[in-house]
């Protein structure tokens, strides 16, 4: 399998990042995950904006392109032949002498991708399945999709450690999102989900969750809820672009419904699907 550092295609082996790299030593950088289904991309322009805009907010110049960095990409797929997966993507503030301030502007971004075959999470979307809460510990700019993923990757684990696929974050008791995920509730046929503030990341998949609402008739509200409105829920799911629309069946010592997918969540869940075939063929 190839892989892309900066315009260069070349070997996985062959690919050398600089000990002093900024991505390395600060999480200075940016990155994306691209799912791919039938060998296309799934909503690529939206991440590839996505990631354009990321790196506005820390203020970092990007060494290519949209139009230049799509093609890459492409190439790369096309090279992988990748059918089912994702493309992992990063730009980091590149590699000079550690100092905390920026570089001059003659050290340039380091860019890298790679393909992986990841399968749909089928079986867990027709089962669903269960997450825990924690703290949300992270910082104020969770808008912007940061290499810095320490505070989620510690929400993660303590779900992971408990048996649990997905931590739901809160503070104070309102809840903002998971640690790699979006998260809904479904109340008296009305969902709902925490506004695209500072405080998550507005995902691509929670995107066009909602542009789904009013294919399938749902009314929603982008409002904040609290972990006892969450609790007394109808129904509750994450979603993410690797986890698409997952039904959480219990969340902390709660149980969710009657611990089966709820019929909003499969309705979505169908229409997701149908957005995969109708933009990637199949
Ligand atoms: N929030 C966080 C913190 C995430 O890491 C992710 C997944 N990257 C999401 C939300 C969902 O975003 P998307 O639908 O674009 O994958």
């Amino acid at each position: 399998n190839k892989v892309l550092v900066n315009d260069q295609l070349m070997e996985r082996q062959e690919a050398k990042v600089d000990i002093e790299d900024r991505g390395y030593q600060f999480g200075d950088g940016i990155y994306e995950v691209i799912r791919i289904y039938s060998g296309s991309m799934f909503t690529g322009k939206e991440h590839i904006d996505r990631l354009f805009e990321s790196a506005k907010k820390i203020h970092l110049e990007l060494p290519f392109s949209e139009e230049i960095l799509t093609k890459k990409l492409q190439e790369l797929m096309e090279v992988n032949q990748l059918q089912t997966g994702i493309i992992y993507l990063q730009v980091t503030r590149g590699a000079s002498p550690r100092q905390h301030h920026f570089p001059d502007n003659d050290v340039k971004a380091v860019f890298t991708a790679y393909t992986k075959e990841v399968p749909r999470p089928e079986k867990q979307m027709t089962e669903g399945v269960t997450a825990i809460v924690a703290d949300d510990i992270r910082w104020l700019r969770c808008d912007i999709k940061s290499l810095n993923l320490l505070g989620n990757l510690l929400a993660k684990q303590e779900a992971m450690s408990k048996g649990s696929y997905e931590a739901v974050l809160h503070r104070d008791s309102t809840v903002t999102e998971g640690s790699s995920s979006n998260i809904f509730i479904i109340k008296n046929d009305e969902l709902r989900t925490h506004p695209a503030t500072n405080l998550i990341l507005n995902g691509i998949t929670r995107r066009e969750i909602l542009r789904l609402c009013s294919d399938i008739g749902l009314s929603y509200k982008e409002e904040a809820f609290t972990l006892d409105e969450m609790y007394k829920a109808d129904e509750v799911f994450m979603a993410s672009t690797t986890a698409e629309v997952m039904p959480l069946v219990q969340v902390g010592d709660t149980v969710v419904g009657d611990r089966t997918p709820g019929k909003w969540t499969k309705e979505l869940q169908k229409a997701f699907l149908g957005a995969i075939q109708q933009q990637c063929g199949e």
